[in-house]
């Protein structure tokens, strides 16, 4: 099955203001790490698991991830750049030898890092593209060093310059960068000066992102005792319509709420996410999704991640989706994007997958069938009632749903008006049995 690849590296130097990804600042545990990254590589191929013969519970619940063919690799984090030039080379090559690859090839995969600025040099940079790195995603998140020291981002604008300088010599021809915006203090013309930088280096791709002020985070204990606030929706909405302006201006396409490319240049491996593809995260904290109904996490502790792997304990737990929740799910991740999306590819995208006989399809059974009629049943009437009171919002209604640009960054407002309440479809379990 295809999948794309997700390695969670969870370790970071400082932690910015602002995050609430799940990050570690305990560096004893990174020798362990590698190798327990190398163990659940292992874990998903097809001789380990025969060598394995368990029949417990959580061996079969495997189910569905084996016999992975690799569609893109994203290493993520964390601080991914943190990896030594050895390790990050060892998670690489364990994946050539233990996977397989879309199209055959593995130099044909879109192969991204993400990168902190202050972390690499022209050295490092050409010895990433030999490991086999294709694109960079460097978290530069603004040029101004005001900004980032607000955010304790770690780089100043000198060192974010300089790094998209080393990777453009180095032969990168794929990069990405972060910029925030929305942050309290930000002006305008501060922003226009983070776009301008990123107009001036010709980059590929850009995610920008509203500042969100999330609860388990700094900015979120700052708060709660009234010493930080969210910017006022009408700066919001300025500084989300100057960015799509400035986009369009230059020639970008914004093909998902934070996300803009050059022609040809869109991200493959976060383009699965939104379209329901399946993929398979490895690392602390790292989620999974079989295309069909099932999920996976894996353990939010590097210590117990390390040991567990070490020993053949169960890392993970599953989480069964349920026909209503992949309807959410599908919704959500539909309006957020340019393509927006179309009823009969939710209807060609539900898996039903038994939990112990190892069987997934997508036929609608006499038994399934209820639940799909159910369920265009409740779309049909919530597209009325936006084709009624919220026309304006919308670039197309049919065949695909498509909000207009300039609403994305309000996506949720029209995504609570679609998707289904839990309380009106009993239980997530209920058509597990049928
Ligand atoms: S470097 Fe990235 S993962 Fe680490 S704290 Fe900052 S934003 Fe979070």
């Amino acid at each position: 099955m295809d999948f794309g690849i997700y390695v969670h590296i969870p370790f970071c130097k400082q932690f910015c203001y602002y995050c609430d990804f799940f990050k570690s600042a305990n560096y004893k545990f990174l020798p362990g790490f590698v190798d327990a990254i190398e163990k659940e590589i292992e874990f998903y191929t097809d001789i380990y698991q025969k060598k394995l013969e368990v029949e417990d519970k959580f061996y079969q619940l495997n189910s569905g991830f084996e016999n992975i063919n690799v569609r893109s690799i994203y290493l993520g984090g964390g601080t991914p750049s943190s990896l030594s030039l050895t390790d990050l080379e060892r998670i690489i090559s364990k994946m050539r030898t233990h996977f397989s690859f879309q199209d055959g090839s593995f130099n044909d995969l879109e192969i991204t890092i993400e990168m902190n600025p202050e972390d690499a040099d022209l050295y490092f940079y050409k010895e990433l593209r030999s490991i086999g790195f294709n694109r960079l995603s460097i978290g530069i998140q603004s040029f101004n060093n005001r900004i980032n020291k607000f955010l304790h981002r770690r780089h100043d604008a000198d060192s974010s310059i300089r790094s998209i300088e080393m990777a453009r010599k180095a032969g990168f021809d794929n990069i990405s960068i972060d910029l925030i915006y929305g942050i309290p203090g930000q002006s305008l013309l501060d922003f226009e000066f983070d776009l301008d930088i990123f107009f001036h280096y010709e980059l590929e791709h850009l995610s920008a992102y509203h500042l969100s002020i999330e609860d388990r985070t700094e900015f979120g204990r700052r708060k709660k005792k009234n010493l930080i606030n969210d910017i006022n929706d009408v700066l919001s909405n300025q500084f989300y319509q100057f960015l799509i302006k400035q986009m369009r201006k230059h020639g970008y396409e914004h093909y998902e709420i934070s996300n803009f490319s050059l022609p040809g240049f869109k991200s493959k491996h976060n383009s699965s996410y939104w379209t329901g593809a399946s993929y398979l995260g490895l690392g602390p904290s790292a989620h999974s999704y079989n295309g069909g109904a099932y999920r996976k996490f894996n353990i939010s502790s590097v210590k117990e991640y390390n040991h567990y792997l070490r020993y053949n304990l169960p890392f993970y737990q599953t989480e069964y989706v349920s026909f209503y929740s992949q309807y959410n799910e599908f919704i959500i991740n539909g309006l957020r994007t340019q393509k927006g999306f179309l009823l009969e590819e939710l209807k060609n995208h539900l898996r039903y997958q038994d939990l112990f006989l190892n069987f997934t399809d997508n036929s609608f059974t006499e038994h399934r069938l209820p639940i799909w009629n159910n369920i265009v049943k409740h779309y049909y009437s919530s597209l009325n009632n936006l084709k009624k009171n919220f026309a304006d919002a919308f670039e197309s209604f049919e065949p695909a749903l498509r909000l207009k640009e300039d609403y994305y960054l309000v996506s949720d407002y029209y995504i609570q008006k679609l998707i289904l309440n839990p309380d009106d479809y009993l239980d997530n379990t209920l058509d597990r049995l049928i």
